[in-house]
């Protein structure tokens, strides 16, 4: 599943295609992807100038000339192609067949953009721009882990009386918006946190650390390309470029970078978490 990182990267590969141009053709090959499309979804795009391609989460959010937003979700396996060239450097092991090839807009200039989604869990959204806040997914949505709301004070506050694992409480994202188990985990570790340690019981000094790493975590893997998890452990072997990169993530039993004993791997709230014991208190 696309994280974060992955999602960022996909905006800053649409957005100087994108933005300032018209849609001029809008083509659905389908009814549906995980939801049908908006009613007139065709007409609604066509003619219309995209002003800004955003994101919030793992959402994009393209805000119209038109006074709506396209909102767009890659869901599981969605991919966008910018004139035959994909944003970033993945590598993904499936998908990649044009009869998944389900939307497609010719923008003012000639750019096509294909949005290709073998396993259709993506979806394609209009909303009125100022009311995105009513949008289900954006409700109740924390901060980004990039932006500057998101610090020391805010995890302190977001934090205080939490009796939850700190790796679950940074997991909600009524705490953090859109940051998954990969980069929670590389951050704990960063931070020398023990990820079983109760959030309201951590010191400010060590929380401050915690938002400067969850921020460097996010921003190293941007750099790098973003990060490809879905495709981990396929007879293949196609990896993500920045899984090259995890210090713990899925390292079970590989010595820690810092202190050389075993990575652990421990299942919290359905998930693998993976930390040293020695280095994370
Ligand atoms: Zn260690």
């Amino acid at each position: 599943m696309p994280e974060l990182p992955e999602v960022e990267t996909v905006r800053r590969g649409l957005a100087p295609a994108m933005e300032g141009k018209r849609f001029l053709h809008v083509e659905t090959r389908r009814k549906d992807l995980r939801f049908p499309f908006p009613a007139k979804f065709n007409q609604r795009l066509e003619g219309a100038r995209l002003n800004h391609m955003g994101r919030r989460a793992k959402y994009l959010v393209g805000e119209l000339s038109t006074g709506e937003a396209l909102i767009m979700h890659l869901g599981m396996t969605g991919r966008f192609t910018v004139a035959g060239k994909r944003p970033g450097k993945f590598h993904h092991a499936h998908g990649e067949e044009e009869k998944h090839d389900h939307v497609v807009f010719d923008m003012q200039g000639g750019t096509r953009i294909t949005f290709n989604d073998a396993r259709r869990f993506g979806f394609m959204e209009l909303w009125k721009t100022d009311e995105l806040g009513e949008y289900p997914g954006f409700k109740g949505l924390g901060p980004e882990p990039i932006s500057n709301e998101f610090s020391g004070a805010y995890l302190e506050e977001a934090f205080d009386g939490k009796k939850t694992p700190v790796k679950a409480a940074l997991l909600d994202q009524r705490v953090v918006a859109g940051l998954g188990n990969i980069y929670v985990s590389e951050a704990l570790f960063r931070s020398g946190i023990n990820p079983k340690k109760l959030a309201g019981a951590i010191r400010r000094d060590k929380l401050e650390k915690l938002a400067v790493e969850v921020r460097k975590v996010i921003e190293e893997a941007i750099a790098a390309g973003g990060s490809t998890i879905s495709d981990f452990g396929t007879p293949d072997g196609e990896l993500g470029y920045f899984q090259h990169r995890f210090r713990v993530y899925d390292k079970e039993g590989k010595p820690c970078p810092t202190c050389a004993k075993p990575i652990r791997r421990l299942v919290q709230s359905g998930r693998s978490t993976f930390y040293c014991a020695a280095c994370q208190r």
